[in-house]
């Protein structure tokens, strides 16, 4: 669908489609764009459309108040609520029910859910308005520059059913949207013009009329109506009102301060322009010129934001570095407040950065903002002007204190990570700043993806002179395609019914009588009902027989599951006939407790650890379990242990395990976003499983009636698997007893060894060790006594060559390198001509030891000796200095013939390094 096209649909009938109530009222005419051609309807005679208008208001608002951030929202809300809508909280920023973003990006997804590869709108109350905090990573490098660009913002989401009780239309809702910037911000009817606009995604489209005052678009009233395309459309059921419009925005039109950032962020610039003592006050009037300027041109000077810059030095009359003075700090100023506030709100909601999927682009900004305060000098933490934002927007959105510590936990180690690296990212500048290249964009985004550097540090220590503007937007590009998930489309299978789910009727059916369906391949049943759990939500499936046949696996398409049994013949089953399943009961319940398992020790893991652990993926078995958390580092011993108590108390409550179905808006409501663990459900009704007290997921699996049931969790390994994500190995139930039974016998192979008991292992264990540790030592002093006579007697032994080296080789395969290291270094000392090797069998590998002595030294190395002995030996090299090197390899049969021609290979070595001369 071309959106042109879509536009010229709607633009050809404005009466239909465009034209709302208030323009006959007020006298808004419809009016043409002579420089671009857009419609727009305005009262006032205009030549151009407002996108060409002049950001007049800075320094000169339209509006009869002066409103902040927080005010304007606290005069919207009530507008809002005076006229019938619900106030509703914030969504969460991190997306947890849309498996195809990572971030909540504008107001509207907070009501998209995703169902057969379209979106279906769920709006809880009707009208409604939400504050909604959104995360944008697309325009990083134009933070601070521009005066108005955000990695996060607010939009105030204006949403309706039109069709559903309490809905309504587009004349009330423009209605609605002037009265709001009429009579709570106090603008002029004639200072506002609305654009006519479309707007498609996912199948639906329909017209929007965007609002402007000064050059400054504040919102978009959004009218989705239709679905199909331009040729063949059918207006929907329920047609949906979304309006949004910036918060940051609306507070800027109303302030008239320079830049947008300074009405957002005004209490937190003013306390962090204390801290690092910069004057920006003095500045006001320039800097308002300055942006006043620099908005206004922007767009044509995209690719190079400098050269206007530099045209605006010009017409100020100062020089660029003057300028840039001035500028600078305040545009680094706005960086660091938006970053941090983005950072805030993304840790807070339970994202962590990371290498990986949406915690990358929280990695990047909070990297930027350590190298923006390295670089200018500035001591602040991030910690605290996170604390300034919380104390800001406490009224708006109180849940930010909650998880307080949790932020400030991840920030510090997020910062240790970067400083403890840093002086090797210095280092890498430094090599680079010496080999006088210049990085481009790819160099740049490779360092930072290899080495975490960051373009702020390498323009800090000279290497580059600006940052390409591309930079941000390319490492985000990259992260976005390569992880970006897709929206599921689900094939259907024709023809059949869906098939009866008898393990959710009773989970406890075991056998079954059920008529088969249909026969895929010979050996793929499909029955009409069935009590065998597919594979599914990380659930291995159960296995047993049909009619005697076993059932090696079983899986769900769409709504259908099909059984593979190891059927004698192709034609052993027959479609219409009636069969016996029995589903094997001791997997099926090992499976179960593991799985009711899992769900505990993720809930243990979240209350030991920290609110940023969510179940990033999970495996259950019949003797293994797995579950993989979202999690900073590798759990430590105490963890670990605290996570496993945490469990087993849970397991030894005896606490009933519930299931039912919620319709999805009321589980969501009921039991906030935490129930994904999983992912997103892609149907109107969510099974929930609670743990009554403990932990609530929506989850599709077999779970145990209570958790006494389980008996027993064991973790059994965890690990660090990739950057932010922490594995557990865990068994239960018989499982775990088993464990801990081998475990024991086990201790008990070692206590007999040990000629102790279990009681005393410990002791006895400690002991040996002492005792090990002694022989070692008395091992040692002999071979030094030992090796100081024989020393003399390596020297008498080794054969003079032509060359003057003497040479002596030889080969052990029961002493140990100990001792030949040792008898080597001493034969040196008393014969400095002496060229020393040792073939030392050890297992299956040869190790090579190599001495030379120091007049000999002086014409071969060790280092060298030892590489081309390895290389004889099939091995791949060796290693050392000039005195001492070693090597290995493994061909057992070349060992004879090695030292026996020991000579002609130091010779051949003496020859080649002389033709290198
Ligand atoms: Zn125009
Ligand atoms: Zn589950």
């Amino acid at each position: 669908m071309e959106k042109q096209s879509l536009l010229s649909l709607f633009s050809s009938n404005p009466d239909k489609y465009y034209k709302v109530s208030l323009f006959d009222e007020k006298g808004f005419k419809r009016q043409n764009c002579k420089l671009c051609g857009k419609f727009f309807w305005s009262i006032i005679d205009k030549k151009s459309c407002p996108e060409h208008d002049n950001y007049s208001f800075i320094g000169d608002p339209p509006t009869s108040k002066r409103l902040d951030f927080v005010n304007t929202w606290k005069e919207l809300s009530s507008f809002f609520r005076k006229n019938d809508h619900e106030v509703i909280q914030r969504y969460p920023v991190v997306c947890r029910w849309r498996e195809d973003l990572y971030f909540t990006i504008a107001s509207i997804v907070d009501f998209q859910r995703v169902m057969n590869g379209k979106i279906v709108f769920e709006i809880p109350k009707n009208p409604l308005v939400v504050p909604q905090m959104c995360l944008r990573f697309n325009d990083i490098e134009n933070v601070g520059l521009t005066g108005r660009h955000y990695t996060s913002f607010c939009m105030v989401g204006q949403t309706c059913n039109a069709d559903a009780p309490g809905g309504y239309w587009k004349d009330k809702c423009i209605d609605l949207d002037h009265s709001l910037l009429k009579d709570v911000l106090g603008i002029k009817s004639e200072e506002i013009t609305f654009v006519e606009d479309v707007w498609m995604g996912a199948g639906a489209f329909g017209n929007s009329l965007e609002y402007y005052v000064r050059g400054l678009e504040l919102g978009n009233a959004v009218f989705t109506e239709f679905e199909g395309d331009e040729h063949n459309y059918r207006t929907l059921d329920n047609k949906i009102i979304d309006m949004g419009a910036g918060l940051e925005r609306l507070s800027w039109i109303t302030m008239g301060t320079p830049t947008s950032y300074d009405a957002t962020f005004g209490p937190v610039f003013k306390k962090l322009v204390d801290i690092i003592g910069i004057d920006i006050d003095s500045k006001a009037e320039f800097l308002s010129r300055y942006f006043r300027i620099f908005s206004e041109n922007y767009s044509n000077y995209q690719n190079d934001p400098r050269i206007l810059k530099t045209n605006i030095a010009k017409e100020l009359g100062l020089s660029y570095e003057a300028l840039e003075k001035i500028v600078l700090p305040f545009e680094t100023l706005s960086i660091i407040a938006d970053h941090t506030r983005t950072l805030l709100f993304g840790i807070s909601d339970g994202s962590l950065p990371s290498n990986v999927g949406g915690g990358y682009n929280l990695r990047i900004i909070l990297r930027r903002t350590l190298a923006l305060l390295a670089r200018f000098g500035w001591n602040l933490n991030l910690e605290d002007i996170m604390d300034l934002h919380i104390e800001q927007l406490k009224s708006m959105y109180p849940e930010l204190k909650e998880h307080k510590n949790d932020v400030r936990t991840i920030i510090q180690i997020e910062s240790d990570r970067y400083s403890s690296s840093k002086e090797r990212m210095y280092s890498i500048a430094n090599s680079v700043l010496m080999s006088k290249k210049r990085p481009g964009v790819e160099d740049l985004i490779r360092m930072y993806e290899s080495d975490g550097i960051t373009p702020d540090l390498l323009l800090e220590t000279g290497v580059i002179e600006k940052i390409p503007p591309d930079f941000y937007l390319k490492l985000a590009e990259l992260h976005t395609s390569h992880e970006s998930k897709q929206i599921p489309v689900i094939e259907t299978v024709s023809g059949l019914n869906p098939t009866r789910l008898l393990y959710y009727e009773d989970g406890s059916i075991r056998e079954f009588d059920a008529k088969i369906l249909k026969v895929l391949e010979g050996k793929y049943l499909i029955l009409d009902k069935t009590a065998f759990y597919p594979r599914g939500g990380g659930q291995e499936p159960d296995f047993g027989s049909i009619e005697g046949i076993k059932v090696t696996d079983v899986i769900k398409q769409n709504e259908i599951v099909l059984h593979k049994v190891q059927v004698p013949s192709k034609d052993h089953f027959l479609e219409n006939k009636i069969v016996h399943g029995i589903v094997d009961n001791v997997r099926r319940r090992s499976i179960t407790k593991n799985h009711s398992a899992t769900h505990i020790l993720n809930s243990a893991a979240r209350n030991s650890l920290g609110s940023w652990v969510w179940q990033n993926s999970a495996f259950k078995d019949e003797h293994y379990a797995r579950l993989d958390i979202t999690h900073h580092s590798a759990l430590t011993k105490q963890e670990i242990n605290q996570i496993e108590r945490t469990a087993n108390e849970v397991v030894q409550r005896n606490l009933p395990i519930m299931i039912n179905v919620f319709e999805r808006s009321n589980a969501e409501e009921k039991y906030t976003f935490r129930i994904y663990q999983g992912g997103a459900v892609p149907s109107n009704n969510v099974r929930i499983v609670n743990i009554e007290g403990w932990d609530v997921e929506a989850c599709g699996g077999t779970h145990v009636n209570k958790t006494g049931e389980i008996g027993l969790i064991k973790i059994l390994k965890t690990e660090r698997i990739q950057d932010g994500v922490v594995r557990l190995e865990y068994v239960s139930g018989n499982n775990a007893f088993q464990y801990v039974q081998s475990q024991d016998s086990q201790l008990l192979h070692i206590a007999q060894s040990l000629g102790s008991s279990k009681e005393k292992v410990i002791e006895s264990f400690d002991k040996v060790t002492v005792e090990n540790d002694l022989i070692k030592r008395k091992f040692k002093m002999l071979v030094n006594r030992f090796s100081d006579n024989m020393a003399a007697i390596v020297s008498q032994k080794a054969t003079k060559s032509k060359s003057g080296l003497k040479i002596y080789g030889i080969y052990d395969d029961e002493i140990g390198d100990d001792y030949y290291i040792a008898l080597g270094e001493k034969s040196i000392d008393i014969d400095p001509f002496l060229v020393y090797v040792a073939l030392i069998q050890d297992q299956e590998r040869i190790k090579i030891i190599v001495f030379v002595g120091e007049e000999s030294r002086k014409i071969i190395k060790a280092s060298r000796i030892a590489k081309e002995i390895s290389l004889k030996l099939g091995g791949t090299g060796g290693g050392g200095t000039d005195k001492f090197a070693q090597g290995g390899g493994k061909d057992k049969s070349k060992i004879h013939d090695c030292l026996k021609n020991l000579e002609n290979l130091l010779t051949d070595i003496l020859d080649s390094s002389e033709k290198n001369g």
